[in-house]
């Protein structure tokens, strides 16, 4: 046999592989493994027939070219290989097996290696399998390493991995930067689900309607089409992400991020109060429906709650009511307060939340005085900050011709230090002052467009049978607050509860008041004077502007076209 072989002519892939991968940091480049191994050739007599360059990682089977030259060899074309070292060839076990089974079989009858000696013998084999284990054994220290890395990664506040939807990998820094573009839509998500009245299945379509989508992406070879709305479970993901105010999770342990967040730890909680109330199984019939619970309060302090009744009639008929009820739990007062029917609780609740609805006229107006706000609060710190940033420039060109002076030899280098230092200060002096006015700057712009938002959305909210949508409404203005006494909902302004909106919804309110007094007809463009003044319909906008809601106004509260 071993003369038969002796005879055949060797015919050699020239085979060189270099991947991205950190195990492959060393290794010579692919130009500069073929010029060597061409060199090693020529010099040596062996005979090539194609060159085979591959730019991936051999520590898992499946490398598409290396595959093809083996089925190359298999069906004659060539039977020996030349590569740099063993490690081009396999870096794990199936590949290696692989190798030193189709040398056992002699379909491949040689290697060569210009640095690690190859004889197609029993002792050859054993060196090229002990050479093929240690490769994989660099590989799997590698990993332990990289493991290693990652636990140091973690230990400095940085997630590794990728980061969710709402940050950016910073390749530069390594590190997770906001997304301005898409953090602020990830943050309404939160608020919005917040609020208690939405599905997560709205939460993806809101997401999906602004832009904020499945990617392709591959499932078992497949590629899998993107651009759908995410799904619930991907939505709990996000919403229930402690990465989004700060902190992240690493296998199963909580960290402290280094990164910003971008929603506060307060809203998160209450997402993940709505997620742990919406996700509990909904009680069947009997309970329901009951959504007004937790809105209204007995003036005997305890809380009302919902009771169905089933009335059957001599005749047949089954007349079911629903009806809202203190619990009667205090255990010093005895309640007198009367029960009260679910359609009665919602009329007076819709008639308390209607006083706060804003009419589309008045808010598109108020929309166009905020803008102007906008526009000149920004004109202004662009004119307040400007100067500072034209001295800071100046300084930082004041440092580099000291420094130019101090290298020259023209400058002793005490007063160098001296100089230097008291221009570094001027200039930390000056970035302070820019990032302090920065702090504020039109923060109030996003919360009062929510606001109008919220106020216009309660004529339809109002006139519709979504009890959820006007508890939660009623909730933000009311806070719990709200009280039965001898069957009326009683609403005083002191029960408002003290949040930055609470001036916005009484000036609302005020306002909506006197055009119902004044009995106008409606002139849109008079709907709103802004006027200095300090009435309780003062609107205030921006940290200087304050406008008055006033009106000749619409005595019918909505000019909108809702149903
Ligand atoms: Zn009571």
């Amino acid at each position: 046999m071993k003369e038969l072989l002796a005879n055949i002519p060797l015919v050699y892939f020239l085979y060189v592989r270099k991947s991205t991968d950190v195990e492959d940091k060393q290794v010579l480049s692919i130009a500069a493994q073929i010029a060597e191994l061409k060199e090693y050739a020529a010099r040596m007599g062996i005979y090539t027939v194609d060159v085979i360059i591959e730019k991936q990682t051999a520590k898992k089977p499946g490398r598409k070219k290396f595959n093809k030259m083996l089925e190359c060899i298999e069906a004659g074309e060539a039977n020996g290989i030349l590569a740099w070292l063993p490690d081009r060839l396999s870096r794990n076990s199936v590949d290696s097996g692989k190798i030193i089974y189709m040398l056992d079989e002699h379909v491949l009858l040689d290697l060569k290696f210009p640095h690690f000696w190859f004889e197609n013998t029993p002792q050859g084999k054993y060196m090229l399998a002990n050479e093929f284990n240690s490769s994989k054994q660099y590989v799997d220290n590698l990993s332990l390493n990289t493991k290693r890395g990652l636990r140091e990664k973690v230990r400095r506040g940085e997630m590794p991995g990728v980061v969710p939807v709402g940050y950016i990998n910073d390749v530069r820094t390594k590190t997770a930067k906001v997304d301005k573009r898409l953090a602020p839509i990830v943050r309404e998500a939160f608020e919005l689900y917040a609020r208690g009245d939405k599905r997560l299945d709205e939460i993806a379509d809101f997401l999906y309607a602004k832009g904020i989508k499945t990617k392709s992406r591959k499932v078992g070879g497949e590629r899998k089409a993107g651009g759908k709305p995410y799904s619930r479970n991907r939505v709990t993901r996000i919403l229930n992400n402690p990465f989004y105010y700060g902190h992240f999770r690493y296998v199963g342990e909580a960290y402290e991020g280094s990164h910003k967040g971008i929603v506060s730890k307060r809203l998160f909680d209450q997402v993940q109060t709505a997620l742990e109330r919406r996700g509990k199984p909904q009680r069947k019939a009997k309970n329901e429906p009951k959504p007004l619970c937790g809105l209204v309060y007995c003036s005997c302090g305890m809380m009302f709650t919902a009771e169905t009744r089933i009335k059957r009639q001599k005749n047949g008929n089954v007349h079911v009511y629903t009806y809202y009820r203190c619990t009667r739990k205090s255990k010093t007062v005895v309640c007198r307060e009367p029960h009260i029917r679910a359609e009665e609780l919602d009329k007076q609740l819709t008639e308390l939340l209607s006083g706060f609805a804003m009419p589309t006229a008045w808010a598109d107006k108020l929309r166009e005085l905020m803008r102007n706000d906008e526009a000149s609060e920004k004109a202004d710190f662009v004119r307040a900050t400007g100067k500072d940033k034209q001295s800071i420039a100046q300084l930082s060109d004041k440092l580099q011709r000291l420094l130019d002076g101090y290298l020259e030899g023209d400058i002793e280098r005490e007063l160098y230090q001296v100089k230097r230092a008291e221009i570094l200060g001027q200039k930390k002096r000056l970035e302070e002052k820019i990032e302090q006015a920065t702090v504020g700057v039109l923060t109030w712009v996003g919360p009062m467009t929510a606001w109008f938002e919220r106020a216009v959305s309660i004529c339809k909210i109002a006139k519709s049978d979504d009890l959820l949508a006007k508890k939660s409404l009623l909730l933000e203005i009311f806070g719990s607050n709200l009280k039965m006494q001898n069957k009326e909902v009683v609403a005083r302004d002191d029960q408002f509860p003290n949040s930055p909106l609470k001036p916005h919804w009484q000036a609302l309110r005020a306002a909506r008041e006197k055009a119902a007094l004044a009995g106008d007809q409606i002139s849109e463009s008079s709907i709103l004077v802004p006027r200095a003044g300090v009435e309780p319909a003062t609107l205030s906008l921006g940290r200087n502007s304050s406008i008055q809601l006033s009106y000749r106004g619409d005595t019918s509260y909505c000019n909108c076209k809702h149903p």
